[in-house]
């Protein structure tokens, strides 16, 4: 049964079984104070990032490179918290409410931008900043049009109306966008031919499209998309050498930009692929996401200590799949082994399958995952890998409601021997997110004090007002009132069946 029947069939039945129930009696309301304002805003947002990626990222970063993550610096260090990510009528959202519940300051209903289900718009908190004289740039290794960017600028019913949202990106006027999503701008792939970069570029801004171009610019204001959709993956990048610019590479390009608008700026970077790497359950792709946020993170933490007018918040919008490192061994002593195995990953699942196209044998499979995951696949496996990709088989039967044949793959390669790793050892049961509270920090000088707590993810619109002294109120919807809208619409627009997209 598909999710839209399941609602449908709920909501007829007149069960509140889908309820988040995010005003139960007792319930604490935790709203911390900053105490100081700050000139500039930097918000990080981690999509997809769980606790298990966390853990994964910090064992590799310690066993195979003898280093700390910037990120485990931040947490030990600096004001931490726990975010509750559920939105208004489900316990697991999507990017899209996530988005709204940080940039808007109030819970929507998955799957609109800044906007409630009724169609009442809200503003999104770098409107608010803009207006306040702000600077405002967006830098994501996504479609720069993706949900959880396009949620902090424009209000648009549809998080998937992507060449829409590129126009009101122009209307809106940031002065850097910086990631993926050619087919939104290019009069060759829009389905209205329109030119959205001559139009920017009327507009006044530099529109680069390469790393070159992005380094050697000093242009102002900065349109830069440097991929047909998504950026690839860090780890495609950085073994299979697909020429697209860094995270880090765009953030360098970013700051020095806003940082010479004098009532200084808001800044959201996203790094948006950890999410897509955990829907399809592919723990190297993972990995090297989360590496490569980790340097994007070292250099704003640097720019802030530079800078001490500037607040950094890093934040994770919800947990994707999510991929754990399981004990192995006698005393769990081999669980290492998973760490060393993760070397053995030189593309994600997303090269793979482009590598091996659509009708390729087993032989070729087994080679593929030889070179570039790092595992001998068995006879067997190699066929269920053949099948989901010539045949849309898809295996187990478990995991049939995920992202294929990208989730089969990675059951191919799971882990089958307890006492002995010889494959990475990480599992996932899903290739969906999931609604367990995920990570808050803060970074910047005079915060005097250490933990944030246990929060919801309405918290970061007021920790971003306190933060530029910018405070506004949205208009919040009840649970009741949304679910009476999606009744009276029993085909409203939601969320694309999961199996046909990575939301
Ligand atoms: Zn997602």
């Amino acid at each position: 049964m598909k999710r839209r029947d399941l609602l449908k069939g709920s909501l007829l039945a007149g069960t509140l079984a889908l309820l988040p129930k995010a005003q139960a009696q007792g319930a604490p309301q935790n709203r911390p104070g900053l105490g100081r304002r700050y000139r500039n805003l930097i918000v990080f947002v981690y999509d997809g990032f769980s606790w298990e990626d966390y853990a994964i990222a910090q064992a590799y970063a310690r066993r195979r490179q003898g280093r700390t993550l910037a990120l485990e610096r931040l947490l030990a260090r600096y004001p931490t918290g726990l975010v509750n990510t559920y939105s208004l009528t489900s316990y697991v959202t999507e990017s899209s409410a996530a988005a709204n519940a940080m940039s808007c300051g109030v819970k929507t209903v998955n799957g609109g931008l800044a906007i409630h289900v009724d169609g009442t718009p809200l503003k999104p908190f770098f409107a608010a900043a803009k207006e306040a004289g702000k600077a405002v740039g967006l830098v994501t290794t996504t479609t720069v049009t993706n949900a959880t960017p396009a949620g902090f600028v424009v209000s648009n019913p549809d998080r998937n109306a992507e060449e829409r949202i590129a126009e009101q990106y122009l209307e809106f006027g940031a002065e850097v966008y910086l990631g993926g999503g050619d087919c939104f701008f290019s009069p060759e792939r829009r389905s209205d031919k329109k030119d959205l970069y001559a139009a920017f570029a009327q507009a006044g801004y530099a529109v680069v499209r390469t790393p070159q171009d992005l380094a050697q610019t000093n242009a102002d204001k900065l349109l830069g998309v440097f991929s047909e959709s998504h950026i690839p993956y860090e780890i495609d990048r950085r073994f299979q050498g697909l020429r697209v610019p860094s995270l880090k590479e765009m953030v360098q390009a970013a700051l020095p930009r806003l940082a010479s608008y004098r009532q200084g700026f808001a800044l959201q970077v996203e790094a948006g692929r950890i999410d897509h790497a955990n829907h399809l359950n592919d723990a190297g792709a993972t990995l090297w996401d989360v590496l490569a946020a980790d340097e994007a993170l070292e250099l704003l933490m640097a720019f802030v200590d530079q800078h001490p007018d500037t607040l950094l918040i890093v934040v994770s919008d919800h947990a994707t799949g999510t991929g754990g490192l399981y004990g192995a061994g006698q005393s769990y002593l081999e669980s290492s082994l998973g760490i060393d195995l993760l070397e053995g990953q030189k593309a994600s699942f997303e090269h793979m399958l482009r590598l091996l196209g659509s009708s390729p044998d087993p032989a070729q499979v087994k080679e593929a995952y030889r070179a570039l995951k790092g595992v001998g696949l068995e006879d067997g496996e190699a066929e269920r890998v053949v099948r989901a990709i010539r045949e849309k088989v898809y295996w187990p039967e478990g995991v049939r409601h995920g992202v294929q044949p990208a989730n089969t793959l990675a059951w191919a390669m799971a882990q089958r021997n307890p006492e002995r790793p010889d494959r990475p050892n990480i599992g996932f049961a899903s290739g969906q997110h999931t609604a367990s509270p995920v990570m808050l920090a803060l970074y910047g000088q005079g915060l005097g004090f250490q933990n944030l707590g246990l929060l919801d993810n309405t918290q970061v619109f007021h920790l971003m007002g306190q933060a530029l002294g910018i405070r506004y109120q949205n208009p919040a919807m009840s649970e009741e009132e949304a679910l009476e809208i999606l009744k009276a619409r029993p085909q409203a627009q939601g969320l694309r069946h999961p199996e046909d997209t990575l939301a």
